[in-house]
């Protein structure tokens, strides 16, 4: 592949997909958009917390190789464009990258620089995995039940941005379309968004949560959704999500109805529990019957919230990691935003892009690597040397900036 402005690094090696299954190298080139604001803060810190777990795990067999990719302010600096065909380019061709928070420039008809990688690079599962470290301030009294991880539809729902303006000839036309040919009566100063939910964009999302269960001895795959009131949509992501797991996980697989029809309310061994919740029933049970729900499959307006809704149980977003996986490529990124007026000053908390990164370790099979960085955080949160964000909320902590925890977070790898 010929880039433009970058040119991938030569002493790594390229991830591969061979028989369907991602070829990890020991030596894998992963680029890197280090992200606007404080973006330059936590990149630096959760390479070197990345860096180090790997060179510690494997005595230097394993090691990353970054490659550094530009978007947002950064790639407006070095090409005169936010988002280059390069760096969308390096991330197909390399498969695996990282990323920090992107600024999206207010007005014009701007498109999120987020919105757009997920798009263009087909990533169709926010996967956003919530648990608590023990010592984090929490809002409830046992943040340690909470540990899900909630897969997001990505591409449609009300979030596919099919709108039209209130006022517009085209939103005119559409009000018009529907109150002749259907006999309603919709309010002639109304906008109008199209919620698309369909059974490609269903079956692959709801696949990938059960795959992940299966491998990580997960116990239950919930299915949350609105479908109640729009049957269609979100009514129909209930039922295909169980479809797919009947037809193609009979063996692994067993749902709620099932499970009291025939087993009497005994889960039978070797099974994943396929369940389904009603979006607003979902928010009172995660606080009420946490420890009941495992990993959670959700069209994206419920995901939005839900995945805000968990990360605020233990802790808030500046421990919420997440990432935006397709078919193979996998793009693992911090929650947060790039909260500008803490910028450049050292003092964030990188756990967010940290924690994004154990995912990015773990999805390269590099499971003990991340296993090291969770149990150095914890012994680093316990120890009470925390960023501002942690340490106003702990009773006796001692507040230390970004590369500081970072360090912090390396001594305390055993
Ligand atoms: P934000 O950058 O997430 O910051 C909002 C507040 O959240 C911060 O002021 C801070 O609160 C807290 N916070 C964020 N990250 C934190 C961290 N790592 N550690 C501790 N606290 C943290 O949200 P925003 O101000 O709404 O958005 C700023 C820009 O980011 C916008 O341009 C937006 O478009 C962009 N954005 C990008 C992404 C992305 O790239 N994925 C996501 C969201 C927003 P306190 O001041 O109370 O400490």
């Amino acid at each position: 592949m010929a880039y433009d402005k970058i040119t991938p690094p030569t002493d790594g090696e390229k991830i591969t997909i061979q028989d369907g299954k991602l070829n990890i190298p020991d030596k894998p080139i992963i680029p890197m958009i280090e992200g606007d604001g404080i973006g330059r803060d936590i990149s630096k810190a959760t390479r070197r917390v990345l860096d180090a777990a790997v060179e510690k795990t494997f005595g230097g067999q394993k090691k990353i190789v970054w490659f550094d990719v530009y978007a947002g302010e950064a790639a407006n600096e070095k090409y005169g464009e936010w988002l280059p065909k390069d760096t969308i380019e390096a991330i197909r061709e390399f498969i695996v990258a990282l990323k920090g928070p992107l600024t999206t420039p207010v007005g014009g008809g701007f498109r999120s620089l987020n919105v757009t990688l997920r798009q263009v690079l087909e990533l169709y599962a926010c996967v956003r995995p919530v648990k608590w470290f023990k010592g984090v301030p929490s809002p409830v009294k046992h943040p340690e039940k909470m540990d899900v991880v909630i897969f997001r539809e990505n591409t449609e729902d009300v979030y596919a941005g099919i709108e039209w303006q209130e006022g517009t000839d085209d939103v005119k036309k559409i009000i018009d379309f529907i109150n002749s040919t259907y006999k309603l009566n919709i309010r002639s100063d109304s906008g109008i968004g199209v919620k698309p939910i369909s059974v490609t964009g269903t079956e692959r999302l709801v696949r990938k949560g059960i795959n992940y269960a299966i491998e990580r001895g997960r116990k239950s795959v919930t299915l949350v959704h609105k479908g109640n009131i729009m049957k269609y949509t979100e009514g129909a992501f209930r039922d295909w999500g169980y479809k797919v797991a009947a037809r193609e996980y009979p063996d692994q697989t067993i749902s709620e109805q099932e499970l009291w029809d025939k087993y009497d309310g005994k889960m039978p061994e070797g099974r994943i529990l396929v369940k389904d919740r009603i979006a607003d029933s979902m928010f009172q049970q995660v606080l009420t019957r946490t420890n009941e729900y495992d990993v959670v499959c959700t069209p994206n307006l419920n995901g939005d919230y839900l995945s805000d809704a968990c990360a605020a149980q233990v802790g808030g977003l500046g421990m919420a990691p997440g990432a935006n996986i397709g078919d193979y490529i996998g793009l693992f990124e911090a929650t947060h935003g790039t909260a500008p007026k803490y910028a450049d000053k050292d003092v964030i908390n990188p756990g967010s892009l940290i924690l994004s990164g154990c995912m990015m370790l773990e999805y390269l099979g590099w499971q003990k690597a991340a296993d090291m960085i969770y149990a150095a955080i914890e012994k680093t949160i316990e120890n009470k040397t925390v960023t501002y964000d942690l340490e106003r909320q702990m009773d006796g902590a001692t507040k230390i900036g970004t590369s500081e925890y970072a360090s912090k977070i390396i001594e305390n790898m055993a």
